[in-house]
Protein backbone atom coordinates (compact mmCIF):
# COMPACT_ATOMS: atom_id res chain seq x y z
CA UNK A 1 0.00 0.00 0.00
CA UNK A 2 0.96 3.76 0.05
CA UNK A 3 4.05 4.52 1.85
CA UNK A 4 2.89 6.79 4.99
CA UNK A 5 5.18 9.57 3.45
CA UNK A 6 3.48 9.31 0.31
CA UNK A 7 0.97 13.00 0.02
CA UNK A 8 -2.34 12.92 -1.02
CA UNK A 9 -2.97 14.91 -4.26
CA UNK A 10 -4.75 17.59 -1.84
CA UNK A 11 -1.68 17.87 -0.02
CA UNK A 12 0.03 18.21 -2.99
CA UNK A 13 2.23 20.44 -4.77
CA UNK A 14 5.39 20.74 -7.44
CA UNK A 15 8.07 20.54 -4.85
CA UNK A 16 6.75 17.53 -3.27
CA UNK A 17 8.48 15.44 -6.34
CA UNK A 18 6.60 11.97 -5.53
CA UNK A 19 3.66 10.07 -6.62
CA UNK A 20 0.68 10.88 -4.86
CA UNK A 21 -2.35 8.98 -3.90
CA UNK A 22 -5.69 9.60 -4.71
CA UNK A 23 -9.31 8.78 -3.23
CA UNK A 24 -11.75 8.52 -5.70
CA UNK A 25 -16.12 8.62 -4.87
CA UNK A 26 -16.86 5.59 -6.52
CA UNK A 27 -20.26 5.14 -4.81
CA UNK A 28 -21.74 8.42 -4.03
CA UNK A 29 -24.23 9.67 -1.87
CA UNK A 30 -26.91 10.51 -4.78
CA UNK A 31 -26.47 6.34 -5.76
CA UNK A 32 -28.21 6.03 -2.83
CA UNK A 33 -27.48 2.60 -2.58
CA UNK A 34 -28.07 0.37 0.48
CA UNK A 35 -25.83 -2.70 -0.62
CA UNK A 36 -22.59 -2.86 -2.01
CA UNK A 37 -21.17 -6.64 -3.26
CA UNK A 38 -17.65 -7.08 -3.69
CA UNK A 39 -15.46 -10.67 -4.98
CA UNK A 40 -12.39 -10.98 -3.14
CA UNK A 41 -10.23 -12.68 -6.05
CA UNK A 42 -7.25 -14.77 -5.25
CA UNK A 43 -4.89 -12.41 -3.79
CA UNK A 44 -5.04 -11.81 -0.09
CA UNK A 45 -6.98 -8.97 1.00
CA UNK A 46 -7.83 -7.56 4.99
CA UNK A 47 -11.01 -6.51 6.13
CA UNK A 48 -10.95 -3.83 8.57
CA UNK A 49 -14.54 -3.04 10.48
CA UNK A 50 -14.56 0.14 12.26
CA UNK A 51 -10.38 -0.34 12.16
CA UNK A 52 -10.53 -3.88 13.47
CA UNK A 53 -8.89 -6.76 11.39
CA UNK A 54 -11.44 -8.96 10.88
CA UNK A 55 -9.14 -11.42 9.11
CA UNK A 56 -7.58 -12.00 5.50
CA UNK A 57 -9.81 -13.45 2.49
CA UNK A 58 -9.42 -14.71 -0.64
CA UNK A 59 -11.90 -15.74 -3.36
CA UNK A 60 -15.00 -14.54 -1.03
CA UNK A 61 -17.96 -12.64 -1.50
CA UNK A 62 -18.17 -9.32 1.10
CA UNK A 63 -21.47 -8.33 1.23
CA UNK A 64 -22.56 -4.44 3.08
CA UNK A 65 -25.66 -3.26 3.87
CA UNK A 66 -27.20 -0.67 5.53
CA UNK A 67 -30.60 -1.49 6.98
CA UNK A 68 -32.76 1.01 9.55
CA UNK A 69 -29.67 3.24 9.80
CA UNK A 70 -27.06 0.29 10.53
CA UNK A 71 -24.34 -0.87 8.31
CA UNK A 72 -23.62 -4.26 8.58
CA UNK A 73 -20.51 -6.14 7.19
CA UNK A 74 -20.41 -10.05 6.12
CA UNK A 75 -16.87 -11.36 5.36
CA UNK A 76 -17.23 -15.24 5.17
CA UNK A 77 -19.12 -16.69 7.96
CA UNK A 78 -19.44 -13.59 10.03
CA UNK A 79 -21.88 -11.07 9.82
CA UNK A 80 -20.80 -8.01 12.23
CA UNK A 81 -22.76 -4.30 13.00
CA UNK A 82 -20.28 -1.20 12.35
CA UNK A 83 -19.72 1.95 13.72
CA UNK A 84 -18.50 4.00 11.22
CA UNK A 85 -16.46 2.22 8.46
CA UNK A 86 -15.35 -1.13 6.72
CA UNK A 87 -11.67 -1.03 4.81
CA UNK A 88 -10.92 -3.60 2.76
CA UNK A 89 -7.18 -3.77 1.70
CA UNK A 90 -5.09 -5.84 -0.45
CA UNK A 91 -2.30 -7.37 1.44
CA UNK A 92 0.53 -6.73 -1.06
CA UNK A 93 0.16 -3.66 -3.77
CA UNK A 94 -0.60 -5.09 -7.50
CA UNK A 95 -2.02 -3.83 -10.45
CA UNK A 96 -3.33 -6.52 -12.09
CA UNK A 97 -6.83 -6.58 -12.75
CA UNK A 98 -6.97 -9.95 -11.27
CA UNK A 99 -5.37 -9.24 -8.16
CA UNK A 100 -8.75 -6.19 -7.59
CA UNK A 101 -11.79 -6.40 -6.12
CA UNK A 102 -14.98 -6.65 -8.01
CA UNK A 103 -17.39 -4.10 -6.81
CA UNK A 104 -20.64 -5.09 -8.82
CA UNK A 105 -23.12 -2.60 -10.11
CA UNK A 106 -21.78 0.80 -10.20
CA UNK A 107 -23.16 3.56 -11.34
CA UNK A 108 -21.34 5.24 -14.89
CA UNK A 109 -22.36 8.27 -16.52
CA UNK A 110 -24.77 9.64 -14.04
CA UNK A 111 -27.12 11.48 -15.27
CA UNK A 112 -26.04 11.37 -18.71
CA UNK A 113 -27.18 10.19 -22.44
CA UNK A 114 -25.33 6.85 -21.49
CA UNK A 115 -26.08 6.26 -17.89
CA UNK A 116 -24.76 2.34 -17.32
CA UNK A 117 -24.62 0.05 -14.19
CA UNK A 118 -21.02 -1.77 -14.17
CA UNK A 119 -18.99 -3.94 -12.30
CA UNK A 120 -15.65 -2.47 -12.03
CA UNK A 121 -12.48 -4.20 -10.59
CA UNK A 122 -10.78 -1.80 -7.82
CA UNK A 123 -6.68 -1.41 -7.38
CA UNK A 124 -5.98 -0.36 -4.09
CA UNK A 125 -8.11 -0.15 -1.06
CA UNK A 126 -11.73 0.49 -0.53
CA UNK A 127 -13.46 2.57 2.55
CA UNK A 128 -17.28 2.04 2.72
CA UNK A 129 -18.91 4.25 4.98
CA UNK A 130 -23.41 4.90 5.79
CA UNK A 131 -24.06 8.31 5.13
CA UNK A 132 -27.77 8.85 6.60
CA UNK A 133 -29.42 6.75 4.37
CA UNK A 134 -26.85 5.63 1.41
CA UNK A 135 -23.15 3.90 1.42
CA UNK A 136 -20.25 5.64 0.17
CA UNK A 137 -17.26 3.74 -1.56
CA UNK A 138 -14.21 5.62 -1.82
CA UNK A 139 -11.07 3.80 -3.76
CA UNK A 140 -7.31 4.78 -2.65
CA UNK A 141 -4.83 4.45 -4.85
CA UNK A 142 -1.52 5.54 -6.57
CA UNK A 143 -2.12 7.93 -8.90
CA UNK A 144 -0.48 6.14 -11.81
CA UNK A 145 -2.81 3.68 -11.20
CA UNK A 146 -6.03 5.58 -11.15
CA UNK A 147 -4.49 7.08 -14.52
CA UNK A 148 -4.48 4.05 -16.53
CA UNK A 149 -8.07 3.52 -15.12
CA UNK A 150 -8.74 7.40 -16.61
CA UNK A 151 -7.32 7.08 -20.15
CA UNK A 152 -9.03 3.11 -20.69
CA UNK A 153 -12.40 4.71 -19.02
CA UNK A 154 -12.46 8.27 -21.24
CA UNK A 155 -11.62 6.34 -24.05
CA UNK A 156 -10.12 2.40 -24.95
CA UNK A 157 -7.22 0.68 -24.26
CA UNK A 158 -6.56 0.33 -27.66
CA UNK A 159 -5.89 3.36 -28.85
CA UNK A 160 -2.80 4.39 -30.61
CA UNK A 161 -0.30 5.06 -27.50
CA UNK A 162 0.56 8.25 -28.47
CA UNK A 163 -3.30 9.46 -27.81
CA UNK A 164 -3.20 7.35 -24.28
CA UNK A 165 -0.41 8.98 -23.20
CA UNK A 166 -1.34 12.53 -24.21
CA UNK A 167 -4.59 11.45 -22.38
CA UNK A 168 -3.23 11.04 -19.60
CA UNK A 169 -0.86 13.73 -19.08
CA UNK A 170 -3.92 15.66 -19.34
CA UNK A 171 -5.54 13.61 -16.51
CA UNK A 172 -2.61 14.20 -14.49
CA UNK A 173 -2.61 18.02 -14.84
CA UNK A 174 -6.24 18.02 -14.67
CA UNK A 175 -5.80 15.97 -11.06
CA UNK A 176 -3.24 17.69 -9.64
CA UNK A 177 -3.52 21.51 -10.57
CA UNK A 178 -6.75 20.81 -7.97
CA UNK A 179 -8.71 24.23 -9.15
CA UNK A 180 -12.14 23.41 -9.08
CA UNK A 181 -13.90 23.61 -5.87
CA UNK A 182 -16.05 20.72 -6.69
CA UNK A 183 -16.37 17.62 -3.66
CA UNK A 184 -14.44 20.13 -1.17
CA UNK A 185 -17.08 18.93 1.19
CA UNK A 186 -17.20 15.80 -0.06
CA UNK A 187 -14.68 13.13 1.60
CA UNK A 188 -12.61 12.06 -1.64
CA UNK A 189 -10.93 14.26 -3.89
CA UNK A 190 -12.66 13.65 -7.18
CA UNK A 191 -15.63 11.29 -8.49
CA UNK A 192 -15.38 8.31 -10.93
CA UNK A 193 -17.24 10.38 -13.16
CA UNK A 194 -17.98 12.72 -16.23
CA UNK A 195 -18.20 15.17 -13.80
CA UNK A 196 -14.47 14.87 -13.01
CA UNK A 197 -12.80 12.62 -15.03
CA UNK A 198 -14.34 8.96 -15.56
CA UNK A 199 -12.48 5.85 -13.37
CA UNK A 200 -14.04 2.51 -14.10
CA UNK A 201 -11.45 0.39 -11.79
CA UNK A 202 -8.62 -1.32 -13.99
CA UNK A 203 -10.64 -4.22 -15.79
CA UNK A 204 -10.10 -2.55 -19.30
CA UNK A 205 -6.52 -1.31 -18.92
CA UNK A 206 -4.39 -2.83 -21.60
CA UNK A 207 -1.19 -3.68 -22.25
CA UNK A 208 -0.90 -0.07 -24.68
CA UNK A 209 -2.70 1.74 -21.58
CA UNK A 210 -0.02 0.66 -18.96
CA UNK A 211 2.95 1.63 -21.44
CA UNK A 212 1.43 4.72 -21.76
CA UNK A 213 1.32 5.51 -18.44
CA UNK A 214 4.82 3.83 -17.60
CA UNK A 215 6.17 6.10 -20.88
CA UNK A 216 4.89 9.48 -19.45
CA UNK A 217 4.89 8.91 -15.86
CA UNK A 218 5.22 12.20 -13.49
CA UNK A 219 4.98 14.53 -16.76
CA UNK A 220 2.59 17.35 -16.52
CA UNK A 221 1.85 20.51 -18.32
CA UNK A 222 2.70 24.02 -16.69
CA UNK A 223 2.15 27.31 -16.93
CA UNK A 224 4.84 30.37 -16.81
CA UNK A 225 4.34 30.33 -13.15
CA UNK A 226 5.18 26.83 -12.70
CA UNK A 227 1.92 26.00 -11.86
CA UNK A 228 0.22 22.76 -13.13
CA UNK A 229 -2.18 23.81 -16.04
CA UNK A 230 -5.81 22.50 -15.13
CA UNK A 231 -6.03 20.81 -18.47
CA UNK A 232 -9.58 20.49 -19.18
CA UNK A 233 -10.63 17.95 -21.56
CA UNK A 234 -13.62 17.06 -23.75
CA UNK A 235 -14.94 14.67 -26.29
CA UNK A 236 -15.27 16.47 -29.34
CA UNK A 237 -14.63 20.19 -29.98
CA UNK A 238 -16.49 20.00 -33.60
CA UNK A 239 -13.83 21.75 -35.27
CA UNK A 240 -13.01 25.02 -33.08
CA UNK A 241 -12.09 24.72 -29.24
CA UNK A 242 -13.78 26.97 -26.55
CA UNK A 243 -12.98 29.43 -24.13
CA UNK A 244 -12.58 28.80 -20.55
CA UNK A 245 -13.97 32.21 -20.21
CA UNK A 246 -17.16 30.69 -22.10
CA UNK A 247 -17.50 27.24 -20.48
CA UNK A 248 -16.78 28.24 -16.20
CA UNK A 249 -17.17 32.08 -16.29
CA UNK A 250 -13.39 32.36 -15.89
CA UNK A 251 -9.65 32.31 -17.79
CA UNK A 252 -7.77 28.96 -17.06
CA UNK A 253 -3.96 29.57 -18.01
CA UNK A 254 -2.77 28.07 -21.01
CA UNK A 255 -6.21 26.73 -22.23
CA UNK A 256 -7.18 28.67 -24.55
CA UNK A 257 -9.05 27.97 -28.29
CA UNK A 258 -7.62 26.61 -31.14
CA UNK A 259 -8.69 25.47 -34.56
CA UNK A 260 -8.32 21.60 -34.41
CA UNK A 261 -6.51 21.50 -37.47
CA UNK A 262 -3.13 21.64 -38.99
CA UNK A 263 -4.78 23.57 -41.77
CA UNK A 264 -5.42 27.04 -40.63
CA UNK A 265 -5.76 28.30 -43.95
CA UNK A 266 -9.32 26.77 -44.24
CA UNK A 267 -10.73 28.24 -40.84
CA UNK A 268 -9.54 31.82 -41.53
CA UNK A 269 -12.58 33.16 -42.59
CA UNK A 270 -14.92 31.49 -39.84
CA UNK A 271 -16.87 33.46 -36.80
CA UNK A 272 -19.05 30.99 -35.33
CA UNK A 273 -19.83 33.32 -32.26
CA UNK A 274 -22.08 35.62 -34.63
CA UNK A 275 -25.30 33.52 -35.82
CA UNK A 276 -24.52 33.95 -39.70
CA UNK A 277 -21.13 32.74 -38.74
CA UNK A 278 -22.25 29.73 -36.80
CA UNK A 279 -24.30 29.36 -39.45
CA UNK A 280 -21.70 28.75 -41.81
CA UNK A 281 -19.42 27.00 -39.82
CA UNK A 282 -21.98 24.08 -39.42
CA UNK A 283 -22.60 24.27 -43.25
CA UNK A 284 -18.93 24.24 -43.75
CA UNK A 285 -18.80 20.49 -41.92
CA UNK A 286 -18.05 18.16 -45.08
CA UNK A 287 -16.41 20.61 -46.72
CA UNK A 288 -13.45 21.35 -43.31
CA UNK A 289 -13.61 17.65 -42.42
CA UNK A 290 -10.87 16.43 -44.24
CA UNK A 291 -8.94 19.20 -42.50
CA UNK A 292 -10.23 18.69 -38.67
CA UNK A 293 -9.06 16.21 -36.43
CA UNK A 294 -11.99 15.23 -34.90
CA UNK A 295 -14.00 14.72 -38.00
CA UNK A 296 -15.32 11.72 -39.43
CA UNK A 297 -12.00 12.10 -42.15
CA UNK A 298 -9.75 11.05 -39.27
CA UNK A 299 -11.76 9.33 -36.64
CA UNK A 300 -14.84 7.55 -38.76
CA UNK A 301 -17.89 6.45 -36.75
CA UNK A 302 -16.78 3.01 -37.91
CA UNK A 303 -13.93 2.75 -35.30
CA UNK A 304 -15.94 4.42 -32.65
CA UNK A 305 -16.66 1.10 -30.53
CA UNK A 306 -12.91 0.41 -30.97
CA UNK A 307 -11.85 3.46 -29.26
CA UNK A 308 -13.95 5.31 -27.62
CA UNK A 309 -14.86 4.32 -24.12
CA UNK A 310 -16.42 1.00 -23.48
CA UNK A 311 -19.69 3.14 -22.09
CA UNK A 312 -20.21 5.52 -25.18
CA UNK A 313 -22.14 4.99 -27.77
CA UNK A 314 -20.86 5.23 -31.87
CA UNK A 315 -22.62 8.66 -33.29
CA UNK A 316 -21.48 11.55 -35.13
CA UNK A 317 -20.31 13.99 -32.76
CA UNK A 318 -18.72 16.50 -35.37
CA UNK A 319 -22.42 16.62 -36.70
CA UNK A 320 -25.51 16.25 -35.33
CA UNK A 321 -28.95 16.85 -35.29
CA UNK A 322 -32.03 16.26 -32.92
CA UNK A 323 -35.54 17.09 -33.26
CA UNK A 324 -38.42 17.85 -30.71
CA UNK A 325 -41.72 18.59 -30.94
CA UNK A 326 -43.21 21.55 -28.91
CA UNK A 327 -44.92 19.74 -26.47
CA UNK A 328 -41.80 17.69 -25.87
CA UNK A 329 -39.64 20.06 -25.46
CA UNK A 330 -42.29 22.13 -23.12
CA UNK A 331 -42.51 19.12 -20.79
CA UNK A 332 -38.50 18.89 -20.31
CA UNK A 333 -38.46 22.60 -20.00
CA UNK A 334 -40.76 22.64 -17.08
CA UNK A 335 -39.51 19.96 -15.27
CA UNK A 336 -35.91 20.29 -15.70
CA UNK A 337 -35.73 24.21 -15.12
CA UNK A 338 -36.70 25.68 -11.70
CA UNK A 339 -38.00 28.82 -13.37
CA UNK A 340 -39.78 27.18 -16.50
CA UNK A 341 -42.40 25.10 -13.80
CA UNK A 342 -45.20 26.71 -14.74
CA UNK A 343 -44.46 26.11 -18.59
CA UNK A 344 -47.85 26.56 -20.48
CA UNK A 345 -46.58 26.96 -23.91
CA UNK A 346 -43.06 27.09 -25.36
CA UNK A 347 -43.03 30.50 -27.95
CA UNK A 348 -39.29 30.78 -28.72
CA UNK A 349 -35.79 29.57 -27.94
CA UNK A 350 -32.75 31.88 -29.22
CA UNK A 351 -29.37 31.89 -28.94
CA UNK A 352 -28.35 35.10 -27.56
CA UNK A 353 -24.56 34.59 -26.95
CA UNK A 354 -22.40 32.37 -28.30
CA UNK A 355 -18.49 31.64 -27.47
CA UNK A 356 -15.67 31.90 -29.94
CA UNK A 357 -16.25 27.69 -31.33
CA UNK A 358 -20.16 28.37 -31.62
CA UNK A 359 -21.53 27.45 -28.39
CA UNK A 360 -24.72 28.87 -26.70
CA UNK A 361 -23.48 30.65 -23.62
CA UNK A 362 -26.79 32.46 -23.04
CA UNK A 363 -30.13 30.70 -24.11
CA UNK A 364 -33.37 32.86 -24.53
CA UNK A 365 -36.78 31.16 -23.80
CA UNK A 366 -40.04 32.47 -24.35
CA UNK A 367 -42.96 31.23 -22.72
CA UNK A 368 -46.61 31.77 -21.17
CA UNK A 369 -48.20 30.15 -18.11
CA UNK A 370 -51.48 28.60 -17.79
CA UNK A 371 -52.93 32.44 -17.36
CA UNK A 372 -51.54 33.28 -20.06
CA UNK A 373 -49.09 35.22 -19.16
CA UNK A 374 -45.97 36.03 -21.12
CA UNK A 375 -42.28 35.35 -19.44
CA UNK A 376 -38.51 35.29 -20.99
CA UNK A 377 -36.30 33.62 -19.30
CA UNK A 378 -32.18 33.50 -20.06
CA UNK A 379 -30.24 30.24 -19.29
CA UNK A 380 -26.78 30.79 -18.98
CA UNK A 381 -23.65 28.42 -19.25
CA UNK A 382 -23.49 25.21 -21.53
CA UNK A 383 -23.88 23.06 -19.21
CA UNK A 384 -27.31 24.52 -17.96
CA UNK A 385 -28.21 24.54 -21.12
CA UNK A 386 -27.24 21.24 -22.54
CA UNK A 387 -29.32 20.44 -19.46
CA UNK A 388 -32.54 21.82 -20.22
CA UNK A 389 -32.60 20.81 -24.22
CA UNK A 390 -32.46 17.81 -23.50
CA UNK A 391 -33.39 14.54 -21.21
CA UNK A 392 -30.61 12.93 -21.24
CA UNK A 393 -28.07 16.05 -21.59
CA UNK A 394 -27.55 17.37 -25.40
CA UNK A 395 -24.27 16.89 -27.13
CA UNK A 396 -23.05 19.97 -26.81
CA UNK A 397 -24.46 23.86 -26.76
CA UNK A 398 -23.13 24.87 -30.60
CA UNK A 399 -26.23 24.49 -32.20
CA UNK A 400 -27.92 26.15 -34.46
CA UNK A 401 -31.88 26.64 -33.99
CA UNK A 402 -34.17 25.52 -36.45
CA UNK A 403 -38.23 26.29 -35.34
CA UNK A 404 -41.06 24.96 -37.64
CA UNK A 405 -44.02 26.78 -37.01
CA UNK A 406 -48.21 26.25 -38.48
CA UNK A 407 -49.79 28.52 -40.72
CA UNK A 408 -50.94 30.69 -37.24
CA UNK A 409 -47.53 30.97 -36.00
CA UNK A 410 -47.54 28.43 -33.19
CA UNK A 411 -44.62 26.76 -32.65
CA UNK A 412 -44.59 23.20 -33.45
CA UNK A 413 -40.97 21.31 -33.74
CA UNK A 414 -37.46 22.59 -33.04
CA UNK A 415 -34.43 20.88 -34.44
CA UNK A 416 -31.23 21.74 -32.98
CA UNK A 417 -28.21 21.16 -35.82
CA UNK A 418 -25.63 20.53 -33.37
CA UNK A 419 -21.83 19.95 -33.57
CA UNK A 420 -19.23 18.33 -31.15
CA UNK A 421 -19.93 16.48 -27.47
CA UNK A 422 -18.66 17.81 -24.61
CA UNK A 423 -17.71 21.56 -23.22
CA UNK A 424 -15.25 22.14 -26.08
CA UNK A 425 -12.41 23.36 -23.95
CA UNK A 426 -8.95 22.04 -23.47
CA UNK A 427 -7.83 19.08 -25.38
CA UNK A 428 -10.73 17.64 -27.71
CA UNK A 429 -9.85 13.38 -27.30
CA UNK A 430 -11.71 12.49 -30.66
CA UNK A 431 -9.17 15.29 -31.95
CA UNK A 432 -6.18 14.11 -29.90
CA UNK A 433 -7.32 10.50 -31.25
CA UNK A 434 -7.57 11.88 -34.80
CA UNK A 435 -3.58 13.03 -34.33
CA UNK A 436 -3.07 9.46 -32.82
CA UNK A 437 -4.19 7.72 -35.44
CA UNK A 438 -2.84 9.96 -38.15
CA UNK A 439 1.10 8.85 -36.34
CA UNK A 440 1.61 12.73 -34.36
CA UNK A 441 3.76 12.32 -31.99
CA UNK A 442 2.82 13.53 -27.74
CA UNK A 443 4.77 16.48 -27.93
CA UNK A 444 3.44 17.42 -30.81
CA UNK A 445 -0.24 16.70 -29.70
CA UNK A 446 -0.10 18.57 -26.49
CA UNK A 447 1.45 21.82 -28.13
CA UNK A 448 -1.01 21.65 -30.50
CA UNK A 449 -4.26 21.80 -28.14
CA UNK A 450 -1.79 23.80 -25.28
CA UNK A 451 0.58 25.29 -27.32
CA UNK A 452 1.52 27.93 -24.41
CA UNK A 453 1.85 25.53 -21.65
CA UNK A 454 5.83 23.81 -20.94
CA UNK A 455 5.86 19.86 -21.15
CA UNK A 456 7.66 19.04 -17.31
CA UNK A 457 8.65 16.01 -15.05
CA UNK A 458 6.41 17.08 -12.05
CA UNK A 459 8.19 13.36 -10.21
ZN1 LIG B 1 -17.05 14.80 -9.66
ZN1 LIG C 1 -11.75 18.66 -32.08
Amino acid sequence: MANPSTPNVRDWSIESNVEPTVRVGIILKQDAQKFISIDIPDHQHTVYADGFSLGDFEKTNIRLALSGGQLAVTAGDQTIAVEQSVKIEPKTASTSSEDAMIVHDIVAGRGFHWQKRCDQSLAGAAEIFAERTSLILINTLPLETYLAGVITAEMSGACPVEFLKAQCVVARSWLLAMSESKHDADPFDRCNDDCCQRYQGIANTSGAAWRAVEECRGMVLLDNDRNVVDAVYSKNCGGISETPESVWGEAKPCVESIFDTSDLSSFASLAPSTEQGFDAYLRAGDQLAPHVYCSPSFVPPEVHSKYLGHVDEPDNYYRWSVTQTRQELEQGLAKRVDQLSTMAQLNDVTATLRGVSGRVQTLLVEWCDHDGELHETLIDREYNIRHALHPRFLYSSAFAIESIRNDTGELESVTLNGLGWGHGAGLCQMGALGMGLADKQLAEILSHYFPSATQSQAY
